[in-house]
């Protein structure tokens, strides 16, 4: 069954729409409507780049001016809505697919309808004042009168009540129906949840995946001045990933400036712990300390493609602000990095580190003064200045960010395959852990094993002091849905909305929300999440360091601890280190100092 929604006009709800799995789109084209589409040059553009089916609806209007604005915006289908001629739809259906409207009521004679046999639909209508959103419906018995040959459209007062109804249409013409004035909050004015509510209870048998979306989590949820911004952003991304060039510029890159690929470290001492066959995915042994990187060189190297000279990113403990101020030297890019004035006090080293490579830091006063501030302050800047590039340090924020700091990240489990074929004879391990803070790294150890239902998927969050403790950071347990920074995902919130203040030793996983794709794994099953307290990472952070000799990054030290809790006898498993822990001595000294007294 197609389904067309008319009557839109906002471009955010157009996009959500588009993304929803609805089929065609309506735009009136007509002075009397309350409906009528008012555009202007930007609208154009953002109506051009849709790929949906787009249907202009006319009605009397001269042939020059519907052939015109269904150039202009490059319209799929145009829709006659008044006495237009057959002739009329002879000749615009050389250029586009066209429905011709009827008004049906009960005096109506369906021998009109073929008059018309060049339409490549019919739609019929209830007649009423204005074409159009009249909001009152026909008696859809009288359907039973028409006998032509072309597939219709119903339309005219279709509410979210009438789904059982139009389950029961037969005819078999029928193909589909149209909606507008009885999803809206005003004129005009779209009621997205119905719409999308109503569509369930269709059941519509078709995938419905929405771009964009994982699960019922993701999206763009951002202000209409973005939206330019990201609809290039997505454009440009979509490019660049069936781009030979783009892909060899990066892949040299990771190779000779980043060092990979980085080492699949089996790690006797940790397998002999667990009975198990466990190895680390050094992604500590990067450039500049993390995994970071890959995702920075990646979105840096898009945004040299787009013609960007400018970048902004937001940073929590630094390490994001120091892998996009490094790549921003590396590429001759000005490089502003926002971060809050509590984290600038706690991180001062990577602080000076940005300085050093010649980036602008600008201090986030607001709120918090943490990392939701600072990403806060990014966007503010970036509404005020559409021509700079964003680069966000996880899989979070508005689509397409989520998907393509997966992509770029992707590069971990690529590795991953080979390296375990070569060391164990199998491309799959039985086991991948991770931790997450919004969870990029995480995506990138997970990337190509998600279809793979054998490989199971462990995301390791922030207990902080405990899970009822107050002072956490494990979304995947606290969180509820909500929106967050762009996209619609698990988050800590007050009843009200209100974002509730994490808490984490590691000021990597120190975040309120989690990744849409994550929120997708847990919640259907996918992965497991498992949340690991302040204490134990500490020790497992310290057990590495001197069983191994390697200091892991607070946060991967979380995956460690992980280790703990789950059944690993005989599994191969791989942990992805996501960082190395030069930045957490001063807390970790803390914690043996405390140690070593205790001891005395
Ligand atoms: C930033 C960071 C993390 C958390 O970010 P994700 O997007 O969840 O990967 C984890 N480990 C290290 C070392 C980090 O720097």
């Amino acid at each position: 069954m197609l389904i067309k929604v008319c009557g839109l006009s906002e471009e955010s709800e157009i996009a959500e729409i588009a993304n929803s799995g609805v089929d065609m789109l309506g735009f009136i084209f007509h002075k009397a409507s309350l409906r009528n589409l008012n555009y202007d040059e930007s609208k154009g553009i953002f109506i051009r780049d849709l790929t949906s089916k787009k249907v202009g609806v006319f009605v009397n209007e001269e042939f020059d001016y519907v052939l015109q604005t269904g150039f202009y915006f490059q319209l799929t289908h145009i829709q006659l809505h008044g006495n237009e001629s057959p002739e009329m739809v002879v000749a615009l259906s050389c250029y586009f697919k066209v429905i011709k409207a009827f008004s049906i009521h009960s005096k109506f004679d369906f021998e009109v309808c073929d008059l018309y046999q060049s339409a490549d639909l019919f739609l019929f209508d209830t007649k009423g004042d204005l074409p159009g959103g009249n909001g009152a419906q026909f008696d859809w018995e009288l359907l039973d009168s028409y006998q032509g040959n072309t597939p219709f459209l119903l339309s005219g007062g279709i509410g979210k009540d009438d789904a059982e109804a139009i389950k029961k249409v037969n005819h078999p013409l029928f193909a589909g129906i149209d909606i507008n004035s009885k999803f809206e909050i005003t004129p005009g004015r779209k009621n997205i949840p119905e719409i999308m509510e109503f569509i369930n209870d269709l059941n519509v048998s078709k995938p419905k995946t929405r771009k964009g979306y994982y699960g019922e989590f993701g999206g763009a949820y951002i202000p209409e001045l973005l939206y330019n911004s990201v609809h290039e952003l997505e454009i440009a991304f979509e490019e660049i990933k069936t781009n030979e060039e783009f892909r060899s510029k990066f892949k040299q890159l990771l190779r000779d400036y980043v060092g990979r690929p980085t080492p699949l470290y089996y790690s006797n001492k940790l397998s002999e712990k667990h009975s198990a066959n466990i190895f680390l995915k050094r992604e500590d042994l990067n450039h500049t300390g993390a995994h970071k990187i890959n995702n920075t060189i990646g979105q840096i190297l898009l945004a040299k493609e787009m013609g960007k000279t400018n970048i902004i990113a937001e940073t929590g403990a630094g390490q994001h602000g120091v892998a996009t101020a490094t790549v921003c030297a590396l590429m001759d890019m000005e490089c502003t990095v926002f971060m809050g004035t509590v984290d600038m006090e706690r991180q001062k080293p990577n602080v000076q580190r940005m300085k050093m490579l010649g980036a602008k830091v600008v201090a986030a006063e607001s709120g918090s003064k943490t990392l939701k501030d600072a990403t806060n302050e990014a966007i503010r800047y970036w509404i005020n200045n559409p021509s700079s590039f964003y680069v966000i340090g996880s899989v979070v924020g508005p689509h397409p960010y989520p998907e393509m700091v997966a992509y770029f990240q992707s590069v971990i489990s690529e590795e991953m395959r080979f390296q375990l074929q070569e060391k164990t004879q199998k491309m799959n391990p039985d086991i991948i852990v991770a931790c997450v803070g919004g969870g990029s790294n995480a995506a990138g150890a997970f990337y190509h094993y998600l279809d793979e239902e054998s490989v199971a998927l462990y995301c390791v969050e922030a207990a902080g002091l405990g899970l009822d403790s107050g002072k956490s950071a494990a979304t995947s347990h606290l969180g509820t849905t909500g929106i967050i920074h762009g996209s619609k995902s698990l988050v800590m919130q007050t009843d009200n909305g209100q974002i509730i203040e994490p808490h984490s030793i590691s000021a990597g996983l120190d975040y309120p929300g989690i990744g849409p794709l994550h929120a997708h794994l847990i919640k259907s099953g996918r992965a497991k999440s498992i949340a690991v307290t302040d204490a134990d990472a500490l020790k497992a952070g310290l057990d590495l360091t001197r069983t191994e000799g390697i200091i892991p990054a607070l946060e991967s030290a979380h995956a460690l601890a992980a280790l703990d809790k789950i059944e690993l006898k005989n599994k191969t498993v791989v942990v992805n280190l996501s960082g190395r822990g030069d930045k957490d001595l001063e807390t970790y000294l803390a914690k043996l100092n405390l140690a070593e007294n205790e001891i005395e």
